[in-house]
């Protein structure tokens, strides 16, 4: 059996929303979709383009698509995921976490009691933005969907409500991933490669969850143009490619290797067609140990890297 997932990009259709966060949650669930197809999972983002597009419809109906798939194609989804990121006027608070539904008797206990959390602190621990303090009732790094208590986004939880139907079949559940108004989760959640990472650290939580027996193992290296790409400069990478546009960096020109830098650091780097990745293994903040730069195609030439393939 193969994990089925639905996703939906928060805010990407006609009933309004943050631009901001629009900007964060359509990248997000392209990185979702991304990594669960690594993983081997059936993948259908409602959103178009993988989430980076406009759905042409409200909130009810993108969270309606997955109960007609169920019903009109038998096609079920394992677990009902929307990207979200906060918006409050505190820019104090910070924080990832996850909502389930709570509308009277249809309670997720999957993610109240296990999966919420999990997600939460998977996020947090790669991402460096903290675990969002919850409410009294309900603990860190999840809040039921009447807890939330948010007025004007409180109507954006109503893909619970078209969703009830599939409760007993479906894990249903909203990722706030960080909070857009706070400067220090925007400044992580905009940093390159970060969006790949926080749904990479999530997918595996939820494939672990769900059982290995539905999941072909993440790969974490791929060969591209002759060269192995792997780790965190394949998610780095995977992170700038968007459908459609040519890719920033270019495909790979040569292995990883390391690399003195003229301030006698030691570094990881790899080369290719229009940049080079580098690695930095002494740099504390997880969040910048990768590092991105487009600089042309004569810089490796220059700079004593080496070219041929090693396989
Ligand atoms: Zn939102």
């Amino acid at each position: 059996m193969t994990l089925r997932v639905a996703l939906s990009a928060g805010h990407h259709n006609n009933d309004g929303g943050s631009p901001l966060e629009k900007t964060l949650t359509g990248p997000l669930c392209k990185a979702y979709a991304d990594a669960f197809r690594a993983a081997g999972a059936d993948v259908r983002v409602i959103t178009p383009n993988d989430g980076l597009g406009m759905f042409p419809g409200g909130l009810r109906k993108v969270a309606q698509k997955v109960v007609d798939w169920s019903k009109n194609d038998g096609w079920t989804a394992d677990i009902f995921l929307e990207t979200h990121t906060e918006g409050v006027s505190n820019t104090n608070v910070r924080g990832v976490f996850s909502i389930y539904p709570d509308w009277g008797s249809d309670v997720d206990q999957t993610v109240k009691n296990e999966l919420g959390l999990k997600i939460a602190t998977a996020i947090s621990d790669v991402s460096g933005i903290p675990v969002r303090e919850g409410g009294v009732l309900f603990g860190p790094g999840v809040m039921s969907r009447m807890e939330t208590e948010v007025g004007s986004h409180g109507d954006r939880l109503g893909i619970f409500l078209v969703t009830a139907e599939l409760a007993a079949t479906t894990t249903r559940l909203i990722v706030e991933h960080g909070a857009h108004s706070s400067p220090k989760d925007l400044a992580i959640l905009q940093t390159p490669g970060m969006l790949a990472k926080i749904a990479g650290a999530a997918v595996k939580v939820i494939c672990d969850h769900f059982g290995s027996s539905v999941i072909a193992p993440i790969e974490p290296v791929i060969q591209i143009n002759g060269f192995f790409l792997g780790h965190g400069f394949l998610d780095y990478w995977r992170q700038l490619d968007i459908q459609g546009l040519p890719h920033p960096l270019g495909l790979p020109k040569s292995e990883e290797q390391p690399w003195t830098n003229p301030e006698k650091k030691q570094l990881t780097i790899q080369v290719f067609e229009r940049g080079v990745l580098s690695f930095d293994a002494d740099e504390p903040d997880p969040v910048f140990r990768v590092q991105g730069l487009i600089i042309g195609p004569d810089w490796g030439k220059n700079h004593g890297v080496d070219f041929k393939q090693h396989h």
